[in-house]
């Protein structure tokens, strides 16, 4: 360990503060570092190891289209992409998918079909995007500009143009933004992931989509760590009853392997045609292969368990000594606590529980099938942290 350590430290650009553990092999929701000690993960890989470390019906299928065909370009048809496209619509009422690699690159065909919409049906002038105060959207320049948290922004100017935020849960203030910018669109996030684990008021959330479809304006929905059953539903604009015209989403969609989607509503299935957007890996069998195989047993039945679990969670962890609040939705909890959060984590590390954190607060993501009794006993853990 202090040999890769160092190794990693001379050679690996500095852009992450790691913990000082170093995992070499997991199963489901255990993982082992290079010493044998076991970690129960809580964190998922942020997100995305949505059934847990080498599952093997993932691993099966992951494994079953390496061996066939582990790349084809987006020129020709493969099965994976097709089938995981058309599993998608159906099961959101979206119309059309879009692939990449990640949640910034959904992020980008996002926007740019959100730009290509309005500046089509009503001028080029309405390129505006609003997005939300404490809001998170990715690292490229123009995901950074739709993030609302000015410390993001501040080394890396000139952003991307046309980027404007209101604050969260304040719909006249979004409507005022929109009116005043000739906005193309709206992007939120239903639970605010990265700024702190906070869900949106399901009035907000309401009154937006009803606004956005009086002026059509377009409702994106940054689904990358909400979707693919996080918050309880399959993505969580739906525990919020809309229906958005652009949803995002990557993260846990492919268990483990990079793979972003951007998915189109009846507005915008057409707006993007060939040529208008791209992407090499986009739609990778392997990867495709896998979101399948997560995506076919994101069921009626998981999901109750998502919900009966983040109940759990919260009723064990709301008023215990050193916990301030619980917040967030399904199996995606922010732990507000007396300590600071960074203490928190480092206490349970030490006691066998991989934890992250979300701004002064202590962050769950562990995986939708972990075993109720590792749960238990991961809760314990943090539970005897925060005193
Ligand atoms: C993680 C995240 C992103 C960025 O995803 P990357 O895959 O790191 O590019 C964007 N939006 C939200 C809400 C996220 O949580």
């Amino acid at each position: 360990m202090s040999e890769l350590k160092t190794i990693d430290k001379e050679y690996v650009a500095n852009t992450y503060a790691r913990f000082p553990v170093e995992p070499v092999s997991g199963k489901g929701s255990l993982v082992w570092d290079e010493a044998g000690k076991e970690y129960i993960d809580m964190g998922s890989g942020i997100g995305v190891t949505a059934f847990g470390i080498a599952d093997d019906a993932w691993v099966a299928a992951v494994t079953e289209q390496l061996g066939k065909l582990q790349h084809m370009s987006n020129l020709y048809y493969t099965e994976p992409c097709a089938l995981l496209a058309k599993t998608l619509c159906e099961r959101s009422g979206m119309k059309k998918v879009f692939f990449c690699n990640s949640g910034a690159e959904a992020n980008e065909g996002a926007i740019k079909a959100a730009r290509k919409y309005a500046a089509e049906k009503k001028g080029p002038e309405y390129y505006t995007i609003v997005t939300l105060e404490n809001s998170f959207h990715g690292r490229t320049l123009t995901t950074l500009a739709a993030t609302g948290q000015d410390h993001y922004h501040e080394l890396f100017q000139p952003l991307t143009q046309g980027f404007v935020h209101a604050p969260a849960n304040d719909l006249e203030a979004v409507k005022n933004a929109v009116l005043q910018t000739k906005a193309a669109a709206v992007m939120i996030e239903c639970v605010q992931g990265e700024g702190g684990v906070i869900p949106m008021e399901k009035a907000f959330v309401q009154g937006l989509a009803d606004f956005c479809k009086k002026e059509d304006i377009l409702l994106l929905v940054d689904e990358v760590q909400t979707g693919n059953g996080r918050t309880g539903e399959l993505y969580a604009y739906m525990n919020f009853g809309v229906q958005p015209d652009v949803v995002s989403t990557a993260k846990g969609l492919g268990g483990g392997l990079p793979l972003g989607a951007v998915l189109f509503g009846e507005k915008t299935e057409f707006t993007l045609g060939a040529g208008d957007h791209g992407s090499t890996f986009g739609g990778n069998p392997v990867c495709c292969a896998g979101a399948l195989s997560v995506l076919g047993r994101i069921d009626d039945q998981l999901l109750k368990e998502v919900k009966e679990k983040s109940a759990y969670i919260f009723k064990t962890l709301e008023g215990a000594p050193g916990v301030e609040s619980v917040s967030g939705m399904g199996l995606m909890i922010g732990i507000k606590t007396a300590k600071p959060a960074g203490d928190v984590v480092k206490t349970c590390m030490e006691n066998g529980v991989l934890c992250l954190t979300a701004k002064d607060k202590v962050r769950l993501l562990p995986a939708l099938n972990i075993p109720m009794p590792v749960l238990e006993k991961a809760i314990e853990v943090i539970k005897g942290a925060c005193v």
